[in-house]
């Protein structure tokens, strides 16, 4: 899909862009990468900050077919290599990998290759890169560039982070003269300085994008019954598509898989703790496959780049903004419409602050982990646009978004300083000794022998709250720990206590503002909204050929051993649906349709649409 920032100017007299069309079939390039390209075109070092889907690997792709001699990706992820290098060699360009997946022989025939000068890029595992044999075997060639992407894997502070990245500064005192560029999504302002140290990226010029991610349309809703919410949400939004839910643990991984199934959605489980060939069965079939929904810890995510993912769910709050907005950002590659959706209550709060207690980091640690949970509880609490939060955390300005669960549906906010205080009180009176469900039991005046052993029917807080329901009063108790205003005593079977920023509401000093629950639509809508997103925005005759195009693609994909979308995306196949060309020179107009494909597919396809 072109972005509407794209540059579409005549290509006739401009080299670049006459490859960025001929070759990736691409009308003009997006953002900022007209700029980073020139750059790293002219000899430049670079840092490129962009969201995942924005278009990172043109950024050293198109500079690495400009300039003279091979350029060298260091990459983190096998599978990551073979999808790129096969997409690469579907457009015509020469690219081949360096890792342990290859033989010897078959990695012999590789640097035979590179030494003849027969290679456009070579993808190198970090670990393999910086052997005397290969930095040898590099030093007797023609380096284009070094291109470091997901260059975050050198912060130590993160999740991905990699020993081996930590050498690449090598790289720089080695073939001082060859430009780098060093890619991540990654945004937050302390990863960009680790990054600038220990690549020696002093000089670099530093790229920083906008990380939103228009198609995504962010939605967090009130827990109740978060299987069956999900199972709902799938149904009603996207039966049929392919998609990654995220939950914490493994067990939850494992039975939630198993419930989806039951109820008829293709499901798989992922997670660290399965034998590595059946986790990496279940990584491969959602790559290649359609419609898999992938059911994971988050040590499933990093190096999928499967373009078509509708949706990503949160069954478990993440532990920070970073966190939830690098998983959602997994949704919607190919710019078409995508979902991220989580579903959150007082548990999430209550389990994620235990982790950091009961954490073996420093105070420190435990200080900032704690910050970084409070602003995701912002963001969930909050009745503003969701987008323009995310936005902020990353240092971004920008105003309503128009598609996210707040914008679409405002919640409203109620002057709930009077039930904070009754909520609060209920705590204090009963000594800070009990737990949500006996609390609201209190304020709602419940006739039970809990009540009487307890002498809680004696208490002036005794049924002062019973107009309010009861999932109303949960709501008002999960905000208020999430605030701050109290919190849960994991060693006194989940009591909970004041904290001190409750006195000056139980004084009556200090108002509080809720958000109100927005009912959950319980019924399926009917009809077409139950097909799969991608099909709903289109006509039934190009619904039609679209089916088509698909099996076509599925087969053609098999034949060559290589994931469906590198030879179309969904975007391309839709375009090409919606317009019907009929010979095929008018394909070269739709995006994502270069020479090379047009040769080799071009035939094909008109006859497919002309039924033929
Ligand atoms: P990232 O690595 O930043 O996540 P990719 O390089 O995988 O992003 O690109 C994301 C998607 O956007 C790919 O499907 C790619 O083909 C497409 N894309 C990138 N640049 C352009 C462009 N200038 N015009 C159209 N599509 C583009
Ligand atoms: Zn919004």
């Amino acid at each position: 899909m072109t972005s509407p920032t794209s540059t579409a100017v005549c290509a006739d007299s401009d080299p670049v862009l006459i490859l960025l069309q001929e070759t990736f079939g691409h009308r003009g390039f997006r953002g900022a990468q007209r700029e980073i390209v020139d750059h790293v075109i002219g000899g430049g070092d670079a840092l490129v900050l962009m969201p995942t889907g924005g278009g990172k690997s043109l950024c050293y792709q198109v500079p690495a077919l400009m300039r003279d001699g091979t350029a060298v990706v260091v990459s983190p992820l096998i599978a990551l290599m073979q999808d790129q290098v096969a997409a690469l060699t579907q457009v015509g360009v020469r690219a081949a990998f360096l890792n342990s997946s290859l033989s010897a022989q078959q990695a012999y025939r590789v640097e035979q290759d590179l030494m003849r000068g027969d290679l456009d890029l070579l993808y190198v595992a970090p670990e393999r890169l910086t052997t005397t044999r290969c930095l040898e075997l590099l030093s007797s060639v023609k380096i284009s560039l070094f291109a470091i992407d997901e260059a975050h894997c050198v912060s130590q502070w993160g999740h991905d982070f990699r020993p081996e990245y930590l050498q690449l500064s090598l790289l720089h005192e080695r073939f001082a003269d060859v430009p780098r560029i060093a890619l991540t999504a990654t945004a937050d302002p302390q990863t960009r300085a680790e990054i600038i140290t220990r690549l020696s990226l002093g000089g670099a010029r530093i790229f920083v994008s906008s990380f939103d991610r228009p198609n995504i349309r962010f939605s967090i809703i009130d827990k109740a019954d978060a299987r069956a919410q999900l199972l709902r949400f799938i149904k009603n939004e996207h039966e049929g598509d392919a998609g990654i839910v995220y939950c914490l643990s493994r067990k939850r991984v494992e039975e939630t898989a198993q419930w989806l199934k039951e109820h008829g959605i293709a499901a798989l489980p992922y997670h660290a703790g399965m034998d590595s060939a059946r986790r990496n069965a279940h990584q491969a079939k959602f790559q290649r496959d359609e419609g898999i929904v992938i059911v994971a810890t988050i040590a499933f995510g990093m190096g999928i780049d499967k373009p078509d993912v509708r949706f990503v769910a949160h069954l478990d709050l993440p532990k920070s903004i970073e966190g939830y907005y690098q998983e959602t950002g997994r949704a919607g590659r190919d710019g078409l419409p995508a979902d991220a959706w989580m579903t959150y209550g007082l548990g999430d709060v209550v389990q994620q602050r235990r982790m950091i207690e009961s954490s073996e980091g420093s105070e420190a640690y435990k200080r900032l982990s704690g910050a970084k949970l409070n602003s995701l509880l912002g963001l969930c609490e909050s009745a503003q646009c969701r987008r323009v939060q995310l936005l902020a955390y990353f240092g971004e300005s920008s105003t309503p978004c128009g598609n996210c669960d707040n914008c679409l549906t405002p919640p409203q906010t109620w002057d709930a300083t009077v039930a904070a205080r009754q909520a609060l009180s209920a705590i204090y009176r009963t000594e800070q000794r009990f737990g949500v469900m006996h609390l609201i039991d209190v304020l709602r005046g419940k006739d039970n022998e809990r009540m009487v052993s307890w002498n809680h029917h004696q208490l002036s807080v005794y049924g002062i709250g019973k107009d309010t329901s009861e999932a109303e009063w949960r709501n008002v108790f999960r905000q208020l720990v999430a605030m701050g205003y109290a919190s849960v005593d994991q060693t006194a079977y989940g009591a909970l206590k004041l904290t001190e920023l409750a006195r000056p509401v139980l004084r009556g000093e200090q108002s509080v503002q809720l958000r109100r629950t927005v009912k959950a639509k319980s019924k399926a809508p009917k009809g077409p909204r139950s097909r799969p997103l991608v099909d709903r925005i289109m006509s039934l005759v190009a619904t039609g050929h679209l089916a088509r195009l698909k099996a076509w693609r599925l087969e053609e994909a098999q034949r060559q051993g290589v994931p469906a979308f590198v030879i179309f995306h969904d975007a391309t196949l839709t375009e090409i649906a919606q317009r019907e060309p009929r010979e095929p020179a008018a394909l070269s107009d739709i995006a994502g349709i270069g020479k090379r494909k047009m040769e080799q597919y071009g035939a094909a396809i008109i006859a497919l649409l002309a039924g033929t």
